[in-house]
């Protein structure tokens, strides 16, 4: 019996715009002007540290730990307010989470809790908790635990859930790992199947029609 849907953030309620504003836009412009660099190499430079930590891993997630990594001296909160115009809710959102307003909705993100409330901003009612694993479980959506963890904290069986979002791996793959329902959303419409879905409309009608 399904209770509870769950939605990756980035990429599945709102683009990835912003996100990528504050790490791969901002962030190079902070680090070359903060090693007298051209903005491609310090682009160059900061994609490889990036990519030597990994998305597996929780540093990955952490703002305050990369300006302290690179010594930059800027507040996590003034490099986030910097693109709050860039936080683009998909269109369907709105209406998806009407049709499924019989379910508690919450949202599970590996972005970091400030990110998530920030991004959350005008669709927050509709949930009834929003859940970082990085931040509230110390764990990235790779280990099936994360999923676990969430599933205690909804006081429901993992059967009882389930959970649509954009990365094969971490939001498909991982939580039927553990038990859940899940969608993989592609909103490229690369590929098809009974648990491909390529807008949140369809998943809902999904749902409705389980
Ligand atoms: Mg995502």
């Amino acid at each position: 019996m399904l209770k509870i849907i769950s939605f990756d953030m980035d990429g599945t309620l709102v683009s990835s715009r912003y996100v990528e504003s504050v790490w791969l836009e901002r962030m190079p412009e902070l680090y070359a002007a903060r090693y007298d660099l051209e903005l491609e190499e310090a682009k160059e430079r900061v994609y490889d540290e990036y990519m030597t930590v990994g998305s597996g891993r929780l540093e990955w997630y952490d703002l305050m730990y990369w300006l302290a990594y690179f010594d930059i001296d800027e507040t996590r909160e003034s490099l986030m307010n910097r693109y709050l115009d860039r936080i683009e809710v998909y269109p369907e959102v709105e209406e998806t989470l009407q049709m499924l307003s019989e379910y508690d909705l919450v949202v599970t993100s590996n972005g970091a809790r400030a990110f998530v409330e920030i991004e959350m901003d005008g669709i927050e009612h509709h949930f009834v908790a929003l859940f970082s694993t990085t931040s509230d479980f110390k764990k990235v959506k790779g280990s099936p635990e994360a999923y676990f963890d969430l599933c205690s904290h909804l006081g429901a069986r993992p059967e009882e859930v389930v959970h649509i979002g954009d990365h094969r791996y971490f939001d498909y793959e991982v939580p039927m790992e553990a038990g859940l329902r899940a969608f993989y959303l592609d909103r490229e419409r690369m590929e098809s199947g009974p648990d491909v879905v390529h807008d949140l409309r369809e998943a809902a009608e999904r749902i409705l029609g389980m």
